[in-house]
């Protein structure tokens, strides 16, 4: 269905005055997933208004906004603009301090999924990818017993990081120099629907995992997040590059070379999470093709048929 954006919410966006229009953005001509160059627009809006396309891959089902903003361009957007556009879209202040509520829950029912497959199997070092605040990487370590490392892009949120005892790194995990360091356990929580390359980060992080290290990872489902809204376009939003779903990221994550070892659908039926150990990559891993023509057909679907009551 197409939805309209209420009047309250569109004057708190533009009250902030940022002008997604004139970011320099890149046109993307081959699929992170699995390299075809077919795509399909799916979208012209994004849910705060702003005109983000939204393509898939006519191949492996993969989503993504199209053109998307340089990496340059999201440093601005991550350093300042952000939080308060998601405090706008909410009506409520949403920053580094009143995010860690919910990080804790968040944490402590992620923290009690792996804690079957990390007591007592002698794991000792974390990184925590895109951490934030590093309520989730200090619930972890301190559960766990860990010594926890957060690499964010965000200085701000890395002042909050520290308060916890966790080592701080400023950066990118892709371009970091790790100096040859290996992780146990690698913590990539809410996080990846935001990276510019997801299939560059999974090879980095296979390759900073001891060999019986684990992964856990978790995705924003897009199927979940355009079904309980029964919008697509809600489902969109500039923050986010990629939108992922089971089929997806199991694809991602077999090319990596990592296997499933338990998934969770998250209490809020939005998140699934996966944690993951390694194995042999299986570089020509995909969705199958069944599930690729359901998704387009789902899309199509919520597009235009009544929201259900
Ligand atoms: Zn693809």
């Amino acid at each position: 269905m197409q939805t309209t954006i209420p009047l309250d919410r569109r004057q708190r966006i533009d009250a902030l005055g940022y002008d997604y229009g004139s970011q320099p953005r890149d046109l993307l001509m081959t699929c992170n997933l699995c390299g075809s160059n077919v795509f399909v627009t799916l979208t012209h809006r994004d849910r705060y208004g702003y005109p983000a396309q939204a393509s898939a891959c006519a191949r492996c089902g993969l989503v993504f906004l199209n053109p998307r903003m340089t990496a340059a361009a999201y440093g601005r957007f991550y350093d300042g603009v952000y939080r308060p556009l998601v405090s706008a879209f909410h009506g409520r202040l949403i920053d580094a301090r009143t995010i860690q509520a919910e990080q804790r829950e968040y944490a402590a029912d992620r923290a009690e999924l792996v804690r079957p497959f990390l007591e007592h199997s002698g794991v000792t070092t974390m990184l925590d990818i895109g951490g934030s605040t590093g309520v989730v990487a200090g619930h972890f370590a301190k559960s766990f017993g860990l010594t926890g490392t957060l690499i964010d892009p965000a200085p701000l949120e890395l002042q909050e990081a520290r308060a916890f005892g966790l080592e701080t790194i400023t950066g990118l995990v892709e371009e970091h120099d790790f100096d040859g360091r290996r992780f146990d356990l690698v913590l990539i929580c809410q996080t990846v629907d935001h990276l510019l390359d997801v299939a560059g980060t999974l090879k980095r992080v296979r390759e900073l995992l001891t060999p019986n290290g684990s992964l856990f990872i978790d995705i924003v489902d897009f199927r979940a997040a355009y079904l309980r809204n029964w919008s697509v376009e809600d489902a969109i939003k500039i923050d986010h590059p990629y939108y992922l779903t089971q089929d997806t990221i199991t694809a991602y994550l077999r090319r990596a070379g990592f296997e499933t070892v338990r998934a969770a659908y998250a209490a809020d039926h939005l998140h699934v999470s996966y944690l993951c150990r390694p194995t042999q990559p299986t570089p020509q891993a995909l969705p199958d093709t069944i599930g690729v023509a359901q998704l387009f057909r789902e899309i199509r679907y919520v597009q235009n048929a009544p929201r259900p009551s």
